[in-house]
């Protein structure tokens, strides 16, 4: 039994709820259309990757561009009130996963980060298409890191 009130337990139910819309569900999505099957109960890895296909040792994060600060992406503009307890928080965050991602990369993981921008907006259906492209060709024959954002999109 948990020790939620129904308040809390509300609260939870709508963040399970919440979590079938999330990107990370259409990245899943596309890469088993592509006849990817992977692992969602690896969250004892460092970082909690969102999806872990042990076959090829690779883990997949779909990261949130605001919260884990996608370098140089209009979606990680910091709010102007609250600037010093946002940048706090926000560097936090990237600092953890850059030590998840060595982490991971040193108990020999390979690690994929498709950042939210590159999933979003028009045409949302064929970049998460392209995203799980990218991603499939990375799981054949590509290296230990691969990032995917609406930039990496472009150059396609
Ligand atoms: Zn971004």
């Amino acid at each position: 039994m948990d020790n939620l009130t129904p308040e809390q337990r509300k609260k939870a139910m709508a963040a399970v709820h919440s979590k079938n819309t999330k990107p990370e569900i259409l990245i899943r999505k596309a890469l088993f259309a592509l006849g990817y099957r992977y692992r969602i109960d690896y969250k004892k890895l460092p970082g909690r990757p969102d999806l872990a296909l042990p076959k090829y040792h690779a883990v997949v994060f779909v990261h949130g561009c605001f919260w884990h600060g996608h370098s140089g992406c209009p979606n990680s503009k910091l709010p102007q009130s609250n600037k010093e307890y946002w940048t706090l928080k926000i560097d936090r965050n990237r600092k953890r996963d850059g030590e998840s991602l060595n982490h991971l990369h040193a108990i020999g993981w390979r690690v994929c980060i498709v950042w939210e921008c590159a999933i979003q907006g028009k045409n949302k259906k064929m970049k998460i298409e392209r995203a799980a492209l990218t991603i499939s060709d990375w799981l054949q024959n590509g290296g230990v890191w691969l990032e995917i954002s609406s930039a990496t999109q472009r150059e396609m």
